[in-house]
């Protein structure tokens, strides 16, 4: 009775403790649910297995040690009191917040201003107007705001379909995560505006498809409006997270237990129609390179292709290292990298949408840790990470590829690649129509691959040996 009594005390006083604590963070939260609709959080767990006891609504941003880094959208904020977490709000912005919009598309010449809606919109078009044999401008869809999510695609003879591997760029899905779409857009520019002087630029226009989305999530970058990203918010407009509610090959159709989202339906549908052989997805909030899976960690199981995707994640983050200060891209692992699920778990997110669903290879790069970032630092953050996009953009040249055709007819065929021994948990590829041509990155070594379709007899093909930085036709 005395033991049951002191008990009842000491989880009062802790109550107590906490409540005091959250109501001087919950004033905080309630100011920035008013800019932004959403509150950035952090509380502490002992162990990360307490993470997986939190609800779908708390959508988890980053873990340092035991802190945890986390978002809770206006709708759930009350469930997330009612829990009696303690935690503490962290601003958005670093202190010396300047986020300079472009309100003119000469405003953006130096790189170091958000650009405003229609500044964005415009540079699209212009890219396309004036590059018109490198460029074509197309759109994945529309926003429920009505905004374009557009995306430009980069290839010499951009209206006719090559043998050639498709890479696909997209940044700040999270709206508030805005350094990567800033950063994607002077990717483009680089690779156009370079390509009769780079050799370099040219073997990556030349040989590959590019495909560039600088900001797929503008209603949550523009909550603001469409001349400011100072309000942007993690979320789309209806509050879903993006990067909860793709199909998850553990958790199933819906992940965070919300319908898909038109901005999902309509990326599903474009990765579905492109077959991207590789792709890369930019957030903020940290400063890594996070490959597959987030749904498993390492030790549960890893990719396939864990060894190239440490080889092609090492070549980032080492190029990275090369040219970013002594901290840059180290705060969640000192080299850079991580497996997603060793860092945390985030069912739904898209990477492994793209990398289970579609058979492709998405990674996501954290670009820095200041979602918000100022404007100043833009031309920084490119310089550290633009000689890696252009790596990254390279791998999908490597590996083994080839074209299938009926044998009697010459006409192409979609098959199965899969190499032997090696294959596993959807990471063998197909070949694309209209042409046939299949691309299959892999880490140096020698393979067996079978080749099938139905209606044909399968063939098998022995012996095929690749080294890395090469590219090997069958
Ligand atoms: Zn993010």
């Amino acid at each position: 009775m005395k033991y049951l009594f002191v008990t009842i005390i000491l989880v009062a006083s802790i109550n107590f403790i906490f409540g005091q604590k959250n109501s001087s963070e919950k004033a905080k939260a309630y100011n920035q649910i008013s800019t932004y609709n959403d509150v950035y959080f952090k509380f502490n767990v002992t162990s990360k297995a307490e993470l997986d006891q939190l609800p779908q609504y708390i959508s988890i941003d980053n873990i340092v040690g035991t802190t945890v880094y986390a978002y809770v959208h206006k709708n759930h904020f009350s469930e997330l009191l009612a829990l009696n977490i303690p935690f503490e709000v962290v601003s958005k912005t670093s202190d010396s917040k300047a986020l300079t919009m472009a309100t003119t598309v000469a405003q953006m010449a130096n790189w170091d201003r958000y650009p405003t809606y229609s500044v964005y919109v415009q540079m699209m078009q212009n890219f396309a107007t004036n590059y018109p044999t490198l460029c074509k401008l197309d759109t994945i869809g529309t926003s429920q705001n009505g905004r374009l999510i557009l995306v430009l695609k980069i290839t010499d003879n951009p209206n006719v379909a090559e043998n050639e591997p498709r890479v696909f760029f997209s940044g700040t899905m999270h709206g508030d995560e805005v350094t990567g779409g800033v950063l994607l857009l002077r990717l483009a520019d680089y690779l156009l505006s370079n390509y009769s002087t780079s050799a370099r630029v040219r073997d990556i226009v030349n040989n590959e498809e590019v495909w560039i989305n600088p900001f797929s999530n503008p209603d949550g970058t523009y909550a603001g409006g469409d001349n400011t990203v100072a309000n942007a918010t993690r979320e789309l407009a209806n509050g879903v997270d993006p990067n909860r509610n793709y199909p998850n090959p553990v958790q199933g159709q819906h992940p965070d237990g919300s319908s898909w989202a038109p901005e999902t339906v309509a990326m599903m549908n474009f990765g579905a129609a492109h077959n991207f052989t590789m792709s890369l997805n930019t957030h903020g909030g940290a400063e890594v390179f996070n490959f597959p899976w987030d749904s498993w960690t390492s030790a549960q199981k890893t990719h396939a292709d864990d060894s190239w995707w440490q080889y092609v994640g090492h070549e980032y983050a080492d190029t990275v290292f090369l040219y970013g200060t002594s901290t840059y891209f180290k705060g969640v692992s000192s080299n850079g990298i991580t497996e997603g699920a060793d860092w945390y778990y985030a069912y739904g997110s898209r990477q492994d949408y793209f990398t289970y669903y579609l058979l492709g290879r998405e990674v996501t790069v954290e670009l820095s840790n200041t979602k918000l970032l100022d404007a100043a630092q833009l031309p920084n953050h490119w310089n550290y990470n633009y000689r890696s996009f252009l790596n990254y953009l390279r791998q999908a040249k490597y590996g083994i590829h080839g074209v299938v055709t009926d044998a009697c007819s010459g006409l192409p065929v979609k098959a199965k690649i899969f190499i032997n021994s090696h294959d596993r948990d959807s990471s063998h590829v197909y070949s694309s129509l209209p042409v046939g041509d299949y691309h299959r990155p892999i880490l140096a070594g020698t393979y067996s691959m079978t080749v099938s379709a139905p209606g044909y007899q399968s063939q098998t093909i022995n012996n095929i040996t690749v080294a890395n930085k090469a590219t090997v036709i069958k």
